[in-house]
């Protein structure tokens, strides 16, 4: 059949509207007739604006919403895309097809499934149960009984991940890992094996699935790669900087199939995602990919004053590697960026607690400021500080840190302790011991909560005839563990019971319990620092641990209305601004952090992620670090400043110290003076 097109013009006015406030490189990238456009540019030059603006162009030149496919990489940086076209375009809106990677994937799957062996109503497997199979998994492949240095199914489901995400061999994956992990090479080829068998058994995929498996379909099934090709007639991709090749690819192989219309946008120097496949060759090899594509540089940030982005260029220079970009801003002149000094991390906690209400008393919103760290743990001491000061805040770094699992576990000592009836904490523990499953750590937990002494009926012979004999052993050192934290005197003692807890068994268990282990340890090292401030358990819970109704919601992101500043590590911070940004723990070993620097080009990677954060910053960027810091029981040591502000011209930063002064009364010390007059 003929097909015919009808050619709409756009009305002046509309026009106007999309095209209006837009410089004239980015009217141009908006405006890019049909085929392959790549934006490379740097922060806050308008590079998500102009993705936004560009669907609301398509859509009022006839695409229909539906048929255009808006994609990005992390959550929060697709929502803040989804909002601002909502602003634009209204209803239209909702039907683009818009979200991170794996969003689109599991749309598109749920209709193709069957093909691939599932049905429809598949699962998606989150990242405790993906655990819970591997560990199935490893004793199909009979590795679970292998000795204490099996690796762990935490480390093995990280091998896979990166695996699937690299596109390469497991084997491979594997032999590069240390001689302890490689050797396991062929007996973790097997239980990858086994957990592929498990999740199909089981009509599940992990989040990864939904990329292989989306991948598979294209690439397997010419008939589900044209069906795809001949839906979407447009394809654009924000963040590109931090997609994959498995990402990439697959939504480029469905434009080439199709439409070839796709419209790339990235910063190389923002790629921060590397140690999950991500790289910036995706965004710099797109010309060579798509020969003929347009390729646009926009060089004017609106987002920060003249003085934050002087200071962000002369940062990134230091990099050896990426495509130059220099911005000028538009903005008019701000305050020069402050590196403030503090004693310790309890006083740059306090330092920033207190900008952050003198910032507020001069007008600025809480939520248009943002705390933004490396490591989550960095924010430990500044989330005491805001909560003793009833500062609403919003943590975004994935769990409030008092959720996680491991200083859970923690506190359910000390909760035990306080009261011995507390069944969720029994339970948790209990759960740590070998062979000890969910049901035995219910029957047990049940049995100890009605007796008379609960402490007591731990050691009786009927408890220990409950645990399975390979639990036996370690039961006998929990109790030794409990009764060590209650001599400690956790009630009025909180910091030396975490200590105490941290003398016994838990401190090797938590090796066993999960990954990343060290940071772990590292976020109870904070806690106790944290406790040192309070001399009554009852006031550490009710100040820290029950502070739920004030920052319900906080993991959706939902403050309940309430005007709250923004904690967040600084890769969930991608694409977003504030007028104000604090970074703290600019020491050392922090930041960058010392792990990543055995890395190859770990320097470059840690400074992109330094870059990341230093460009939110609108008007006022403050920069901290403690003269020393503690590390656990072992004393305070002398912290050395990051090579990121030392590496930099002087000029281009104020150089400021806290002096503390103590008030009386309760509450606790705070600086007595601002760093610097205002
Ligand atoms: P990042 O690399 O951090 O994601 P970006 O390049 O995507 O940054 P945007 O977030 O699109 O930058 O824009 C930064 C800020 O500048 C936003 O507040 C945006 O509304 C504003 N902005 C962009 N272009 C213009 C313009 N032409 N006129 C006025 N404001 C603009
Ligand atoms: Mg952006």
């Amino acid at each position: 059949m003929r097909k015919i097109t009808v050619r709409r013009t756009l009305d002046a006015s509309l026009a106007e509207r999309l095209t209006g406030d837009l410089n004239e490189s980015q009217r141009a990238a908006v405006t890019a007739p049909p085929g392959y456009q790549l934006i490379l540019a740097g922060p806050g030059s308008g590079k998500t604006r102009v993705i936004v603006h560009r669907v609301a162009y398509l859509i009022a030149t006839g695409i229909p919403a539906g048929s255009i496919m808006l994609v990005t990489f992390t959550r929060r940086a697709a929502r803040e895309m989804v909002d601002r076209l909502g602003a634009l375009v209204g209803q239209d809106a909702s039907q683009v097809w818009s979200g991170t990677f794996h969003h689109i994937a599991n749309r598109l799957l749920r209709s193709s499934a069957e093909v691939l062996g599932y049905t429809p109503r598949f699962s998606i497997l989150d990242s405790e149960d993906q655990l819970d199979l591997i560990r199935l998994a490893m004793d199909d492949a009979g590795l679970s009984d292998a000795g204490s240095m099996t690796p762990k199914p935490a480390v093995i489901r990280r091998l896979i991940s990166l695996h699937v995400n690299l596109r390469r061999p497991l084997g491979e994956v594997v032999s590069e890992q240390g001689e302890a992990i490689a050797r396991w090479r062929s007996e973790i080829e097997a239980v990858a094996a086994a957990f592929e068998t498990r999740k199909k058994a089981a009509d599940s995929m992990d989040y990864d699935d939904l990329l292989v498996n989306w991948d598979r379909l294209v690439r397997e099934f010419p008939e589900e790669r044209d069906r795809q090709a001949g839906r979407f007639r447009q394809f654009l991709i924000d963040e590109m900087q931090d997609a994959n090749s498995l990402q990439v690819g697959v939504v480029e192989s469905i434009a080439e199939a199709g439409s070839g219309c796709l419209t790339a946008v990235g910063d190389d120097a923002q790629s921060i995602y590397g140690f999950r496949g991500a790289s910036a060759d995706n965004i710099l090899g797109f010309p060579q990919r798509h020969p003929g594509a347009r390729v646009f540089h926009l060089d004017v940030n609106y987002r920060s004053t003249p003085q934050v982005v002087a200071f962000t260029r002369a940062s990134i220079r230091n990099n050896r590697r990426g495509f130059p970009k220099d911005l000028v801003s538009a903005l008019p002149a701000g305050p020069i960026p402050l590196v403030v000094a503090a004693q310790d991390g309890q006083e740059e906690a306090a330092f920033i607690a207190q900008e952050i209400l003198e910032g507020r008393d001069r007008g600025t919103a809480l939520s248009r400021m943002a705390v933004l760290y490396r490591s989550h743990h960095d924010g430990i001491l500044i989330q005491g500080e805001l909560l003793s000061r009833r500062i609403p805040y919003m943590v975004r770094s994935g769990q409030r840190f008092f959720e996680q699992a491991h200083i859970k576990d923690v506190t359910a000592y000390l909760r035990i302790i306080q009261n011995p009836r507390d069944l969720a904490s029994w339970r948790r523990l209990l759960l740590h011991l070998p062979g000890v499953g969910a049901a035995t750590s219910g029957a047990i937990a049940e049995r100890l909560i009605q007796a008379p002494d609960p402490l007591a009926a731990l050691e009786s012979a009927e408890t220990m005839a409950l645990a399975p004999s390979r639990g036996k052993g370690y039961l006998a050192g929990f109790v030794m563990d409990l009764k060590r934290v209650r001599e400690s005197d956790p009630v009025k003692n909180p910091a030396a019971a975490i200590t105490a807890v941290m003398a016994g068994g838990y401190s090797s268990a938590i090796r066993l319990l999960y990954e990343h282990a060290d940071e772990r340890l590292a976020d109870i090292e904070q806690f106790a620092i944290l406790a040192a401030k309070y001399d009554s358990l009852e006031r550490l819970t009710a100040n820290l641990l029950l502070s739920g109704d004030l920052h319900a919601g906080d993991l959706e992101g939902d403050s309940g209305g309430q005007d709250a500043i923004v904690l967040s590590t600084i890769h969930q911070a991608k694409g977003l601004e504030w007028s104000r940004v604090f970074v703290p723990r600019l020491v050392e070993e922090s930041f960058p952090h010392g792990r990543a620097l055995d890395e190859p080009e770990g320097e470059d990677e840690e400074r992109r992620i330094f870059y990341v954060a230093v460009s939110r910053a609108q008007h006022e960027l403050i920069l901290t670090y403690p003269l020393t810091v503690s590390r656990g029981g072992r004393g305070s040591f002398l912290a050395r400043p990051s090579r990121f502000l030392l590496e930099l011209d002087p000029g281009l930063v104020e150089w400021a110290e806290v002096g503390s002064e103590f008030d009386l009364g309760d509450s606790p010390p705070r600086p007595a003076n601002s760093a610097r007059d205002r």
